[in-house]
């Protein structure tokens, strides 16, 4: 099986659950897609204009959450759990049909997404994927915040870091590799927040589906969980599974170092869209060999591409 030709899962995935924002349940069928289809979200409870093609460009709100938008007005948000899973498990075409705007946050983390695709198994096709390789450095920063991405060889590094007043949380920064890493404790990493942000939140009309269930909350020196945290840097890999599943609206596996350090949605967006501004800053290639073993190509072949 090669990790450089297209995938989809096996099976349809049934998923329900509460929207974290707008609190309203939705239902969720993940459907097999054919090559080249993409990711695709379908909105079952509306009659028509009802696809959704996650995108750069459509990106319209990326504040606590990411929302894409179609033509006509219809959006689906909280997308990049599922996108964060769909991208480091190499799902490049599936069909997400949902009968709700928002999609359930489950545990606040992408654990189940990523258990139930584990579960139906994943279907690899002929047909080779796209890469986008960075050719230029581009950074931008806003205030104390900051990203960039540059040329990698042949990986996907991002190097993550948050800096919080709040003690508990304080600085902490982790550095992957997203198609060597075990991405286990990034799958596993949940939602959080601070406990004086709640109040803020909900007056905002924001979290109204958000419960110690799906959301890791933060007061003083104390985590409010029972159950407390599920890895040690929780907090910095989720935001590094929102970053994973924010660039994978750029459709493409990616060939890069990305280095944040406090953003999020809004500025990753950002830095994609600077990227893709001028064609000079990353060139698109297309692996033609087929069933290269997966140790060979992460040694051998991708070096050679890159
Ligand atoms: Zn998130």
């Amino acid at each position: 099986m090669s990790v450089l030709n297209q995938k989809t899962i096996k099976d349809v995935i049934t998923i329900h659950g509460v929207g974290l924002h707008t609190g309203k349940i939705a239902h969720m069928k993940l459907k097999p897609a054919e090559p080249n289809t993409g990711v695709i979200f379908k909105r079952t409870d509306l009659k028509e204009n009802n696809f959704v093609i996650p995108g750069v460009y459509n990106v319209s709100s990326a504040a606590f959450s990411t929302t894409v938008l179609n033509d006509y007005g219809v959006s689906i948000s909280t997308i990049e759990h599922l996108m964060g899973a769909l991208y480091g498990m190499g799902i490049d075409n599936i069909l997400i049909e949902i009968d709700n705007e928002e999609l359930p946050i489950l545990d606040g983390s992408a654990k189940n997404f990523v258990n139930e695709i584990n579960k139906v198994g994943i279907k690899t096709s002929e047909i080779p994927i796209k890469i986008i390789k960075i050719e230029k450095k581009i950074t931008l920063e806003d205030g104390v915040k900051s990203i960039s991405i540059e040329p990698s060889k042949i990986s996907l590094d991002i190097d993550f870091e948050i800096k919080y007043e709040n003690s508990l949380i304080g600085t902490q920064r982790n550095i992957i590799k997203v198609y060597e890493t075990d991405l286990t404790d990034i799958y596993a990493s949940r939602t959080f927040c601070l406990y004086e942000d709640v109040a803020k939140l909900k007056k905002m009309n924001l979290a109204k589906g958000g419960t110690l269930n799906n959301a890791v909350v933060v007061k003083d020196n104390k985590i409010l969980n029972k159950e407390g945290l599920r890895n040690e840097k929780e907090f910095v890999n989720h935001k590094i599974l929102d970053c994973m599943g924010d660039l994978y609206l750029s459709g493409y596996k990616i060939i890069g170092k990305l280095t944040c350090s406090q953003g999020g949605h809004r500025l990753t967006n950002q830095l994609l869209r600077k990227v893709f501004e001028d064609n000079k800053n990353f060139s698109i290639l297309e692996v033609k060999e087929k069933k290269i073993p997966y140790t060979l190509i992460k040694k051998r072949y991708l070096k050679s591409i890159a």
